[in-house]
């Protein structure tokens, strides 16, 4: 569908847990206030919220979290999403560590993208940055959903005299393996804003320098991604700019809470509440009409650079 700026909504970024495995320095360091079991959407809430989404053109689905692979019942949540009329892709966004594991059950969903977080490659460091030593079982999970023929990206964040030494050993991945590096710019939000970011034009100049072929990819993706490719990579490297790069004019998607809250934009408070609208007996074409409404209204853009973030206090609220 268009929203009333004339943008195309197709993509629907579904967060199924507040909760993680890690406890990531930008995001939650102190873990996360628990929620009540009632107040998060059962599965069958979600897939109803899909159903209705896709039907208004929302096809391209991401499941995200906190960790979506630590809540009980993802890989099968993610087949019967996968069952759900209309839907063209389905990805998945994990920090990677529970990802070996779960690959048998993941199949039957045909995930079409699984992005995996990385940010550093020393597993001090890696316990350093998420307070849990799982550096080896993240890259086992690359490994494992290569070899099972999936498509992989890795979402690097970078932060200033933190990893910022990594951006050659992590650009190096996509030589040696068929993934792409996305380097992702640090978003001033929660934990984050204690950190500094580093803007994504200092890595370009740092990757020319050590790729002088490298160009601008042919092809860009569907999202906010800009990505560059060189003869010495099996798959490419992209940047996220979300504080130097305003997408915000070809913005495609909008967020579901694991609390049923539509977020519209990133950062921007509006949106819908879906658990009241669902759990008060709406039917389906009430449900439609809600989001149609609610989508038509989305917010022009971000103003991140003066600070307003919409009340967003840290990504693993809404997934990033
Ligand atoms: N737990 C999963 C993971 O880490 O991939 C999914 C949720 S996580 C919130 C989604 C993405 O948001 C991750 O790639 C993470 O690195 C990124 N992220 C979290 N906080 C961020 C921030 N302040 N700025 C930029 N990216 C952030
Ligand atoms: Fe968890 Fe992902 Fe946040 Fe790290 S970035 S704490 S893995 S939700």
């Amino acid at each position: 569908m268009l929203d009333a700026l004339g943008r195309e909504i197709n993509y629907l970024r579904i967060s199924i847990t507040d909760r993680c495995n890690l406890r990531c320095r930008y995001c939650m360091p102190q873990g996360v206030p628990c929620v009540p079991h009632e107040d998060v959407l059962r599965y069958e809430e979600i897939l109803r919220i899909s159903r209705v989404a896709v039907s208004l053109g929302m096809t391209r689905l991401r499941i995200t979290g906190g960790e979506p692979l630590a809540r009980k019942g993802a890989p099968e949540f993610l087949a019967a999403l996968r069952q759900v009329p209309g839907v063209e892709t389905i990805a998945i966004t994990t920090n990677g560590v529970l990802l070996a594991e779960s690959l048998d059950r993941l199949r039957p969903a045909r995930l079409d993208w699984v992005n995996i977080s990385l940010d550093t490659l020393s597993g001090e460091r890696y316990r350093d940055l998420t307070g849990v030593d799982g550096l080896a079982q993240t890259l086992e999970g690359i490994h494992a959903a290569l070899a099972g023929g999936l498509a992989v990206k890795l979402n690097c964040v970078l932060m200033r005299g933190i990893n910022d030494d990594e951006i050659l050993p992590l650009t190096r991945l996509a030589t040696q393996l068929p993934v792409d590096v996305r380097f992702i710019e640090l978003m001033p939000v929660g934990a984050a804003r204690d950190l500094a970011r580093v803007p994504g034009a200092e890595v370009l100049e740092i990757l020319k320098s050590a790729y002088p072929d490298l160009a601008p990819a042919a092809t860009r993706g569907n999202g906010p991604a800009r990505y560059w490719q060189s003869p010495a990579f099996l798959g490419r490297v992209g940047f996220i700019d979300a504080m130097g790069d305003h997408f915000c004019g070809q913005c495609n998607r909008v967020r579901l809470s694991s609390q049923g809250f539509l977020r519209l934009c990133l950062y921007h408070g509006e949106g819908l509440d879906l658990r009241a609208l669902l759990r008060s007996g709406a039917d389906d074409e009430q449900l439609r009409r809600a989001m149609e409404q609610a989508i038509g209204g989305k917010p022009e853009g971000h103003h991140l650079e003066t600070g307003e973030t919409g009340g967003l206090s840290g990504l693993s609220k809404i997934g990033g």
